[in-house]
């Protein structure tokens, strides 16, 4: 495990993660993600810190509600959310990681446009990361 940073466009939001170097990411289809073209690190939310911008941060939910996804109201980037698949989770875009401390990316496709299909149960069963 190392530490990794990032944090949104203007930098009010900044946040500490523990992740390996090696990491594996989704590309998810879903409608959310597809626009916005985030790539997702899910960790568990204890390897999580946010260091600032906590008071910049609103809140956007659809469908069931259960995924929080968290915008910085200023420049509008959404570089981590709690996510449906993981609500005890931290999904950080790795768009939004400072660049250096990531040296391999295992891009896995993920269909969120059937979700229900990919997680019967409700949630994922474990943490990729
Ligand atoms: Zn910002």
């Amino acid at each position: 495990m190392i530490k990794h940073s990032g944090g949104c466009h203007c930098g009010r939001v900044r946040f500490e993660v523990l992740a390996p170097a090696e990491i594996t990411v989704s590309e998810c289809n879903c409608s959310i993600c597809a626009k916005s073209g985030s790539l997702a690190m899910i960790v568990p939310a204890a390897r999580f810190r946010l260091l600032s911008g906590a008071d910049s941060l609103i809140t956007y939910t659809f469908n069931t509600g259960t995924a929080k996804h968290l915008f910085c109201s200023h420049c509008g980037i959404k570089s981590f959310y709690r996510p449906r698949s993981h609500p005890d989770g931290v999904s950080v875009n790795v768009r939004c990681l400072d660049p250096g401390t990531v040296t391999h990316m295992t891009i896995r496709p993920f269909n969120g446009q059937e979700w229900e299909q990919q997680y019967p149960e409700g949630r994922a069963p474990s943490f990729p990361n």
